[in-house]
């Protein structure tokens, strides 16, 4: 396995002046309206050409600081528009740039100039936080009319919580493509879901339901029922259908297959929502500081609440764990960041480190910011101190790779490799679970505390080789049962 070298480094910088255009861009944001006026601010802020569709692949800098400023609102908006501007940007947007062909990549710039807005149809309803590894909606080539005819075969394959599903004009649905009877696996496509007459014939929207948090977002399902979609639709930088003798799937690039290149979205996804995640925490804790600053406290000499103890410690735990994980982040992002502009797929070890990066940045924020809820006193409780907004966190636990999916992932590939790697602690672990494993499958979830052990062994080992001398505490979440 190759290892991660480069040094520990700080995210990438923008220029100031456009960094300060954003932040007043974003300012403007508010998240006490309806679903419909969220997605027109998403519009509008989408047509002042700040930040451009394509900028994931072209300035990446520029579009993680485009999701770190806009996260600093979020424990005074909560999580709705960030999730609606991140599915559009780098779920919709960024899969097109990943598997569409230039043609299909160069529709971006209408897109946004019309200030049209995309889903991303990914998740489905039996496969929750699985998807991706399971899609059972099917898109089946019609040679006669050479189009794809989109269905949800049950309801289980009916995609579900899909982000601003309700008002977007456009999403990349994801299906298991069939050509002349043949399964051809997960494919993306991009359709059109609404025009100015409404939604398009045979697709069937319902609105999930009312959130403890992010009710300014629009999350929808969505059953297919025989829709049907050209041919161009097909996202088809790495494969595509020939029209003839009922149709022939043809694959572009040797190797790669679409629903990889698909994938490739979540670790741009998992490294935004983890700065998501420490941006939250930093902004609570800077606004619960400048209460408690200010609160007079009987500590015996008349004192502010800042100087009881163990606030004071957590104030002083919270920064330096913030700090390290903020680098470790940024390193990740650098190195992401150079792949993305050079259209190549991260190596294993840089995989590794973003999914790390993403269960320590989301699992840490709940242990700290939980923490300072407990310690602050009736502060806690009052609106509009941003405390109110802490599920924020919890959607970033389960965005673009749950905590738990991510571990299982970590301590799978490692028990493929048997050679010695990491920890005297991590080599034992591994060993213990390659020996359960050769009396059957069912022996990984008998052995889960074991699998989640390791996985925290790998996490450790991830961020002291690329920030190393680092290390950090295990999260409550993370912790036995
Ligand atoms: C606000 C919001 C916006 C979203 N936007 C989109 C979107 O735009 N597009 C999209 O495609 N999806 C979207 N999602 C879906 C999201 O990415 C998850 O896939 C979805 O929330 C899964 O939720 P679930 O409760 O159905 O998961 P479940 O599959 O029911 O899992 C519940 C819990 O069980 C555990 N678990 C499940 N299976 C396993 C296992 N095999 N091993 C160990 N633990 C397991 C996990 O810890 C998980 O937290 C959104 C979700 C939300 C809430």
């Amino acid at each position: 396995m190759a290892t991660h070298t480069q040094p520990c480094g700080k995210a990438m910088a923008v220029s100031e002046e456009w960094r300060q255009q954003w932040i007043e861009a974003v300012s403007k944001i508010r998240s006490n309206v309806s679903y419909e006026e969220s997605a027109q601010q998403l519009r509008s802020l989408q047509q002042t050409g700040l930040l451009k569709l394509t900028d994931l692949k072209y300035n990446p800098g520029k579009f993680f600081e485009a999701h770190r400023l806009l996260a600093r609102h979020a424990p005074n908006l909560g999580p709705g528009f960030w999730i609606r501007f991140t599915v559009h940007y780098n779920l919709f947007a960024g899969s097109v740039l990943a598997v569409g062909n230039e043609q299909q990549v160069k529709q971006l710039e209408e897109i946004q100039q019309k200030g049209f807005l995309g889903c991303f149809g990914l998740t489905e309803k039996l496969a929750g936080v699985n998807s991706g590894g399971v899609v059972n909606t099917i898109a089946e080539w019609d040679d006669q009319t050479q189009e794809f005819v989109i269905t949800s075969p049950e309801v289980g394959a009916q995609k579900n919580w899909i982000s601003q599903g309700l008002v977007g004009e456009l999403a990349v649905v994801v299906a298991d493509l069939r050509v002349a009877g043949k399964r051809c696996g997960a494919h993306a496509f991009l359709m059109e879901l609404r025009d100015a007459k409404g939604p398009v014939p045979n697709v069937e929207f319902g609105d999930m339901g009312r959130k403890t948090v992010g009710n300014d977002l629009d999350n929808a399902w969505i059953a297919f029922h025989g829709a049907r979609v050209p041919r161009h639709t097909l996202l088809s930088r790495y494969g595509d259908v020939q029209p003839g003798n009922g149709g022939t799937y043809v694959s572009k690039v040797k190797g790669l297959t679409n629903m990889a290149m698909i994938g490739q979205r979540l670790f741009s996804g998992r490294v935004a929502v983890a700065w998501a995640a420490l941006t939250f925490t930093r902004k609570l804790f800077e606004m619960t500081r400048a209460y408690s600053d200010h609160k007079k406290c009987w500590i015996p000499k008349n004192s502010t609440l800042t100087e009881v103890p163990q606030l004071q410690h957590l104030y002083l735990r919270a920064d330096e764990t913030l700090k390290k994980l903020e680098n470790f982040v940024g390193s990740c992002e650098k190195q992401l960041s150079d792949c993305l502009q050079k259209d190549e797929i991260p190596p294993m070890a840089l995989q590794e480190a973003i999914a790390s990066a993403k269960i320590l940045a989301s699992e840490t924020s709940i242990d700290l910011c939980f923490r300072l809820k407990q310690d602050v006193g009736s502060h806690a409780l009052m609106g509009d101190t941003g405390f109110e907004q802490m599920d924020f966190l919890q959607a970033c636990k389960f965005a673009e790779g749950d905590s738990r999916i991510l571990m299982q992932k970590l301590a799978r590939d490692r028990v493929r490799i048997s050679s010695p790697l990491g920890s005297s602690e991590e080599q034992q672990l591994a060993k213990e679970l390659q020996d359960a494993m050769k009396g059957g499958a069912k022996a990984w979830d008998a052995n889960f505390e074991k699998v989640y052990d390791l996985a925290w062994q790998v996490v450790q080992r991830n961020v002291a080789t690329v920030c190393p001398g680092t290390s950090l505490r295990l999260p409550c979440g993370l912790s036995k049962l």
